[in-house]
């Protein structure tokens, strides 16, 4: 039987993920492993975005890709939260659990989405290289590129590819685009669209700033009233940190947060210009972060939102992380979903090769209990976190200092932090667990000297 032909529709952390546990069988010759497609939307490589988490199950599938050294080597080196007033005096801090037991809001590994989407995409490059070399078909990146159509019967799924116009068949397509997935539209449907989304009234924009005479190794949580939350955090670069502006509008009263998110990347200009009316006088660093916001070169605005889909697979198409079931930046668990759901579907396929509805069905069954866990939250949370007025702020900074003066933070974390170690262990498909990768040692120098 010829080889499965894959094509993936992104390259985040989800789609080359996928790739490269899809060229894992052990017991495949290099010319029986999948062929592999995957199409980009942007000309390079997005290597943007703030801090994410690995946590849990996520951890042990970047040890099977060897890249947990690469992967904790660029690591943000957050040491925690604190909790900081106006006058940058810290109410209370909540340090991270390093040893990834317990699950607090920095995880062990924190790094920037874009070094870590560097990372993989790297490591998947490495990888299609060595079956290419033993004459296998590996992988192949398109850049730049979009799909205008998508039709699909038992034998095969079509496509064109929008600014070429070259149509391809393949086996399967994957929709790993991310939150606003054009595949998801493309395969299920456009007019439920609404319906899969499932909207928190929390706003926000992440980019990076230069350090500030401030700026220390911790998250620094601050809120001003009007339920606006502000964080500044470190990154893996000693001379820039991120800062995350946030808003949560409950009551729906400003149109303005949806409707600038709808019209993506075009209304970076609306997007910064909302932002800054919202915090413009907010007090603290505001000002500082604001001016930043003008020059800074990676600007990422989104609405914050969850998939949810009873399933994931539409005859030959199948929707993996964000695209399928993004849990939100809130669940601290998109990232570790992401990874999960490509190891599983990356097994399930690879144990399954000629029976898709048994692949797809595996991968389903394996995947919805980490999903259901890794959605179970409220926007109610964070409102009690991000109050409305002064006085709210007030009480919310007295709670949190004696929660952790009292040693209740971790206990509190254990019962309702994110849900990382609540989701079982990886189902073991017998898939090559490949040794650490040492390449990243050529592409940057790690800030925690332990690496050097
Ligand atoms: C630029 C960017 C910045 C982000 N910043 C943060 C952050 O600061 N904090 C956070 O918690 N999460 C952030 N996220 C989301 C986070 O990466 C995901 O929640 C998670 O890691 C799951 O990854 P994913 O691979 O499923 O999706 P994503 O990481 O979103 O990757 C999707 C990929 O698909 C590409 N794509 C989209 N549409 C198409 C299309 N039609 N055709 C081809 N390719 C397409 C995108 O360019 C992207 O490369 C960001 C995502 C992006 C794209």
């Amino acid at each position: 039987m010829a080889p499965l032909n894959i094509l993936i529709v992104g390259l985040g952390i989800a789609g080359p993920s996928l790739a490269s546990l899809l060229l894992l069988d052990p017991t495949q010759a290099a010319e029986e492993k999948p062929q592999i497609t995957i199409l980009e939307r942007s000309s390079e490589l997005r290597s943007t975005g703030q801090s994410v988490d690995v946590r849990g199950v996520g951890v042990d599938v970047i040890r099977r890709l060897g890249l947990e050294t690469a992967i904790r080597a660029s690591t943000t080196g957050e040491e925690g939260v604190q909790f900081v007033d106006e006058s940058n005096a810290i109410w209370a801090q909540m340090a991270a659990d390093k040893s990834g037991k317990v699950q607090t809001g920095t995880s062990d590994i924190e790094i920037l989405r874009g070094r870590l989407a560097s990372i993989i995409y790297e490591r998947s490059k490495v990888i299609s290289a060595e079956v290419q070399a033993k004459g296998g078909k590996g992988i192949e990146y398109i850049f730049g590129g979009v799909l205008d159509q998508l039709e699909q019967d038992e034998k095969s799924v079509r496509v064109r590819f929008a600014k070429s116009g070259e149509r391809r068949s393949f086996d399967v397509v994957v929709g790993a685009d991310g939150l606003a997935s054009m595949t998801r539209r493309q395969a299920f449907g456009a007019e439920d669209e609404e319906k899969r989304m499932y909207r928190l009234p929390l706003y926000g924009a992440a980019f990076s700033i230069p350090k500030g005479k401030n700026d220390v190794e911790w998250r620094r949580w601050f809120n001003a009233p009007g339920r606006r939350g502000v964080m500044v955090r470190p990154t893996h670069d000693p001379e820039m940190w991120s800062a995350a502006m946030f808003v949560i509008d409950a009551a729906d009263k400003d149109k303005r947060l949806l409707d600038v998110a709808h019209e993506g990347a075009r209304t970076v200009e609306r997007q910064k210009s909302l932002m800054k009316e919202k915090f413009e006088g907010a007090g603290w660093e505001c000002t500082r972060l604001l001016e930043a916001m003008e020059t800074t070169e990676d600007f990422y605005y989104s609405t914050i939102a969850q998939v949810r889909m009873k399933k994931w697979s539409q005859r030959r198409v199948v929707l993996l992380g964000d695209a399928g079931y993004c849990a939100s930046p809130i669940s601290g668990m998109g990232t570790t979903l992401a990874l999960t759901g490509a190891y599983n579907l990356a097994g399930s396929l690879l144990r399954n090769p000629n029976n898709l509805n048994a692949a797809f069905a595996q991968y389903e069954t394996l995947m919805r209990p980490v999903v259901n866990k890794a959605q179970d939250f409220t926007i109610t949370g964070p409102m009690m976190m991000n109050p409305d007025t002064w006085w709210g702020i007030w009480m919310r900074n007295a709670l949190v200092w004696f929660i952790c003066w009292s040693g209740l933070a971790m206990l509190m974390f254990k019962v309702a932090g994110p849900k990382a170690d609540k989701v079982g262990g990886l189902t073991d498909f017998a898939l090559e667990k490949l040794p650490e990768w040492n390449g990243w040692r050529e592409l940057w120098k790690p800030k925690d000297p332990k690496y050097l």
